[in-house]
């Protein structure tokens, strides 16, 4: 019998929901009480360092040595002060997980034991970190590598059931100065999209100094009881089901979206967000997702370094806390094959330092025109590098949404509702536009830009990068990435696009022309080179797949071409050019991101075989051998044929499934060895996906058969509609 199975299904039906000590106080009274934030620096720094490191911070400067002693002791003196007893330098390696390595405060001098942070150890570390993935800028003589502070995103105290320690949100560079985390690039990224926007407000607002980046990633999950998973192995070593036929109710009812959150799952939320709030994440929605046990959070927006951080971080906490109410939760992007997937909505804008959002349209007239310039740039950026963008969010977890007939399509396009639709169309059609004072505006049709955009509820759920009345929203970016790379690559397109704006304007300046009217005419011009982008309709059905291909849109499906486009001459010198990467990086990573996507599907492909031959196969034999007997007697009885027709056809059907299975297994495992062969990455990446993970389907489509046909009692895997129904 499936021990595993029933027993974990028996603790599912004895759980209740934990209770929990929840703070009496009000949350503003601990919101960001485990971050070292200004309030803090404030407290605990001299007047002057205060002054001088929120200086820094503002100004996205490097630390001034003479700084960091101050700066160390007064982030010691706090943490202390809260219970911390280690330190560690927090980064982002292209694990695309978090890394972290503690060290004690306390040190011996002599016969004394002290608690010490110094500066130095505040600004740099050297983790040994030879093990992390580094596309071959490190050869191992030449280890090391270097973590440093990054002063714009706040030091916080990690409290687990193992103690409280200071995190320092860090950078990881190689030896020689190579990048070899998420953060470095981004951090470039974010200047140059300031410093380009910058130069374009100016147009506009001459008091403009900075530009910031904005976003809130919505992030979706899967939470499942932890005794059924323990009792998945596909679940445990891949983070999805590579098995499991659907239940007899998916998600047709469309019963769970928004409906009311069941207890346990409520318990867990309440719990992960107080521990968010203690360290400033300011989460603020939950919800029940469209699938069963799918469920959503997301914080309100800030500036994107700190957004990407604090999105990393609440992943963490999310696991992390769900092991205490005996949950896990699935950050994968398919775990279940038939309903939903898992997506991170990625909400992006930009702001000024006098607090205008560049992507809302404004009251006046030259407001709009702002909000046009912005608007109708970054449509164009996404038109000349969607392939870009397209890489950006490329993963083996990803592959199973995009392209899979679900949201969204692997085609990238933009929608942006009905009124800017019609706005756009019209000014497209205007023939060149001449000064006429005031009229300039009138005519053109956005002397009032409605500001009802914001309540347009004709939202399209189905486009991959949405307008959504005063932002856009990125949908295509995988559950479990670290969306770094997605905003590596959305801030330096929009940024390169604004550089390349700002030449074609001051040259028409030069040449006289009046300002608005240069800007006009060349907007007018953008909606005509990018308008194939635009799209408005079902991103789902099979007419756009014709459409964008007639449109001369790409529609990659798989990761490994999609990849490719980060290495072609366009992309290399956007980010050669801009600063962002340089060739080496560029390689470095894209051969990490390939390699990857390899270690993925061939641990998918290893479950596969292993729950195909170890846990299948016995199973469907052991049952077969019953009905064997069952068929003997009955015919013994000498009852007729008919009387065990049943027995008899199954045993045949199970004869045919598990030699198919078996043949199967045997052929994915000599595709996995031939591709393990082969000498470049981008290959291995390739023959991954063309030639071993075509067998996951077939395989698949017969365990699922088996599924139905087996005792029940007998099956070793927890089924679909018991995993999936959470109360
Ligand atoms: P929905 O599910 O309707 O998309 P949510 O409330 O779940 O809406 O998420 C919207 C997200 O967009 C929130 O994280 C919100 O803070 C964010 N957002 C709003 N304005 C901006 C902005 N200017 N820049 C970046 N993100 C923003
Ligand atoms: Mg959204």
């Amino acid at each position: 019998m499936a021990i595993l199975r029933f027993k974990a299904l028996e603790t599912v039906n004895n759980r209740k929901p934990i209770s929990l000590d929840f703070p009496k106080e009000r949350v503003t009274s601990y919101f960001g009480m485990y971050v070292f934030d200004k309030k803090k620096m404030n407290e605990f720094l001299s007047p002057e360092v205060y002054k001088a490191l929120i200086r820094t911070i503002e100004t996205n400067q490097k630390l001034d040595p003479s700084l960091a002693e101050s700066v160390a002791l007064a982030m010691k003196n706090w943490s202390i002060s809260l219970g911390a007893t280690h330190y560690t330098h927090w980064f982002q390696p292209l694990t695309g997980a978090t890394a972290e390595k503690h060290d004690a405060f306390f040190d011996i001098d002599g016969d004394l034991v002290l608690e010490s942070f110094k500066g130095s150890a505040l600004v740099q570390q050297e983790p040994d970190a030879s093990s992390f993935p580094n596309g071959g800028i490190r050869n191992t003589f030449e280890a090391r590598g270097y973590t440093a502070w990054d002063p714009t995103s706040p030091a916080f105290i990690m409290d687990t059931q193992g103690g409280k320690t200071l995190c320092i949100p860090t950078v990881f560079v190689s030896y020689t100065g190579e990048a070899l985390d998420n953060k470095t690039p981004l951090l470039k990224a974010l200047n140059l999209i300031d410093e380009a926007a910058t130069h374009v407000v100016q147009y506009f607002d001459k008091d403009v100094k900075r530009v910031i980046a904005t976003l809130g990633p919505e992030q979706e999950y899967f939470l499942v009881d932890s005794a059924l998973y323990n009792s998945r192995p596909d679940l445990v070593m891949s983070n999805r089901t590579v098995f499991g036929h659907a239940p007899a109710r998916g998600q047709q009812l469309e019963d769970h979206y928004f409906a009311s959150i069941p207890p346990r799952v409520q318990a867990f939320m309440m719990d992960f967000e107080m521990e968010a709030w203690k360290l400033g994440i300011p989460i603020r929605t939950r919800h029940n997702e469209v699938a069963p046990a799918q469920f959503e959070c997301a914080p309100t927006f800030t500036e994107v370094n700190l957004a990407v951080d604090q999105n990393s971080l609440l992943m963490d906490i999310m696991e992390r806390v769900a092991e205490k109410h005996d949950l896990r939760v699935l950050l994968h992007e398919k775990p279940f094959a038939g309903i939903n997937g898992s997506g991170k909505h990625n909400n992006w804008s930009m702001g000024t330092d006098n607090g205008k959002n560049l992507l809302s349209p404004g009251k006046k007239p030259k407001e709009n025109l702002q909000f046009l310039t912005f608007f109708i740039n970054t449509i164009k950026a996404v038109h000349e590098y969607a392939d870009l963008l397209r890489a950006s969010i490329a993963s083996a977890g990803n592959d199973h949404r995009l392209g899979a007939n679900e949201a969204p399509p692997a085609i990238i396009s933009v929608f942006i509702g009905s009124q800017l639709t019609e706005l756009l169309e019209s000014l497209e059609k205007n023939s060149d536009v001449i000064e006429k004072g005031d009229n300039l505006y009138l005519k053109l049709g956005i002397d009032k830009l409605p500001e009802i955009l914001l309540d347009n509820t004709d939202r399209n759920r189905t486009s991959p990068f949405a307008f959504t009345g005063n932002k856009f929203e990125f949908r295509a970016v995988g559950s479990s990435a670290n969306i770094s790379a997605p905003m590596v690559v959305l801030n330096t397109i929009v940024a390169q696009q604004l550089k390349y704006f700002k030449s074609e304007v001051d040259s028409e300046l030069d040449k006289g022309t009046k300002k608005e009217v240069a800007i006009i005419n060349i907007l007018r011009r953008y909606i005509k080179e990018s308008k194939t982008i635009l799209f408005e309709g079902n991103g789902y059905s099979q007419e756009w797949v014709e459409e964008a291909t007639k449109r001369g849109l790409s529609n990659i499906t798989t990761t490994p071409p999609a990849l490719k486009s980060y290495l072609s001459k366009k992309a290399r010198s956007l980010f050669v050019d801009n600063g962002i990467f340089n060739e080496r990086e560029l390689e470095a990573r894209t051969e990490i991101y390939f390699d990857d996507y390899v270690k993925k599907v061939q641990i998918e492909s290893r479950v596969i075989g292993d729950l195909a031959l170890n846990h299948i196969i016995p199973t469907a034999l052991n049952y077969q051998n019953r009905l064997i007997i069952n068929a003997k007697g009955l015919k013994d009885l000498n009852l007729g044929e008919d009387s065990y027709k049943v027995s008899l056809d199954t045993i045949k059907e199970i004869s045919e499934r598990l030699t198919i299975i078996k043949t199967k297994v045997e052929e994915m495992v000599e595709a996995r060895k031939v591709a393990n062969n082969l000498d470049h990455s981008d290959a291995r990446a390739e023959a991954y996906c063309e030639k071993v993970k075509p067998f996951f389907d077939t395989i698949r489509y017969h365990v699922d058969k088996l599924e139905l046909l087996v005792d029940d009692e007998d099956w070793p895997l927890p089924k679909y509609r018991e995993i999936l129904f959470l109360r």
